[in-house]
């Protein structure tokens, strides 16, 4: 297994990144790059790129939020730049308590108005019961919901600008150039986000009987429908130096923004995924499985880039964190009615053959120190 020599990253990722003649990672190159980019010039091109939006619609812009840290960031520079924004939400209903009153506070703090959506209850067990079986994503329901919902309120009430914060792999893996402005994607969105499926992959299965009527959050809207309305998805990291620390000071100082009370099982951070309560955890776990690596080498890794942590404190997080069968999975498996041992049995078909390997019926892999382990 390759490995960053300046992160934690390996080259077996669901992020697509490659490494440089010196064995850095494109998530570091990009890192790197952030710093020799003029952010008052970026600030100026933001203000340009607002002027034509603001005044002309119902609302000046879309600001979608789950309520956390980025979330409050995003509408602190809507709020920052007299924006008339409209704040929506595809909601889980699986939030931390932390999480729910972030989300809730958010109208009455900054004075926007604000969708919150969310599927029926069966509809969303279905679902996630689907995707673990089907994608080994408990949460695909989540990511296509987050990333859908806000296309089509753009759509219905004729809303053009969607400010979104980063683009997610760019940040993580460097995917596009800062130098690019990227914009948002229908490609993007289904072969990235949604790992390729889509909403038709949760229906006409037989035992659990959802249908296209089930799917409204989902269902991205026609090309021609987009065009009409000239939806256009903005990422803010393209505007401003993006770093989630600093969104996390910005909203706790600023705003009274709250983090998770309880410490996570599979992060040191408190302040990240503070929303639905199986991000850091099942979801989390799963990519454990399916790539041997979880949100320890995430978040370890964003602050390595920051030069807040060397790559050895960074391999203490992996070590303690990344294999850490989380609390949540009992609670999950009753929310979804199934069993620990079903939960592995689905699970365990998605384990990445060329970081697993079954010795005497265990499943080992070779961690970042080299040393190999057994994962039960
Ligand atoms: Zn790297």
């Amino acid at each position: 297994m390759i490995y960053c020599k300046k992160c934690l990253f390996q080259e077996i990722n669901p992020i697509p990144i490659s490494f440089n003649k010196e064995g850095v990672c494109t998530g570091c190159i990009h890192a790197n790059d952030k710093y020799k980019v003029n952010w008052i010039e970026r600030e100026n091109q933001f203000l340009e790129l607002i002027k034509q939006y603001k005044g002309k619609y119902e609302y000046d812009c879309i600001v979608p939020v789950s309520g956390g840290k980025d979330s409050y960031f995003a509408a602190h520079l809507a709020k920052k730049y007299n924006l008339n924004a409209l704040l929506v939400t595809y909601y889980s209903k699986r939030f931390v308590p932390e999480g729910d009153y972030n989300l809730n506070k958010m109208k009455e703090i900054f004075g926007f108005d604000h969708i919150i959506y969310s599927p029926a209850d069966d509809v969303l067990i279905k679902m996630h019961r689907i995707g673990l079986k089907k994608m080994g994503d408990n949460n695909m329901h989540n990511h296509m919901g987050l990333t859908t919902l806000p296309n089509i309120i753009a759509v219905e009430k004729k809303i053009p600008l969607v400010l979104w914060g980063d683009q997610g792999f760019t940040e993580q893996g460097g995917m596009h150039s800062i130098n690019d402005f990227v914009e948002y994607t229908e490609k993007y969105r289904f072969e990235h986000d949604q790992h390729g499926f889509d909403w038709y992959d949760f229906t006409n299965i037989e035992d659990e009987n959802l249908d296209k009527k089930d799917m409204y959050p989902f269902i991205y809207p026609a090309e021609n429908e987009l065009r009409k309305v000239g939806v256009r998805g903005v990422y803010l990291s393209n505007y401003f130096f993006y770093d989630g620390n600093e969104n996390y000071k910005i909203s706790k100082n600023l705003y009274g923004w709250k983090e998770a009370k309880k410490p996570f099982d599979r992060t040191f951070r408190t302040f990240s995924n503070v929303d639905d309560i199986h991000e850091n955890g099942v979801h989390d776990y799963l990519k454990f499985i399916k790539f041997g690596f979880g949100r320890g080498t995430d978040h370890a890794n964003y602050d390595i880039r920051l030069n807040l942590i060397t790559r050895k404190d960074g391999i203490k997080i992996v070590l303690k964190y990344d294999h850490v069968v989380p609390s949540d999975l009992e609670g999950w498996c009753k929310y979804v009615k199934m069993t620990k041992e079903e939960f592995y049995e689905h699970a365990d078909k998605f384990r990445d053959p060329r970081v697993w390997s079954k010795i005497d019926g265990s499943w080992t892999k070779i961690d970042i120190d080299g040393k190999r382990r057994v994962y039960d």
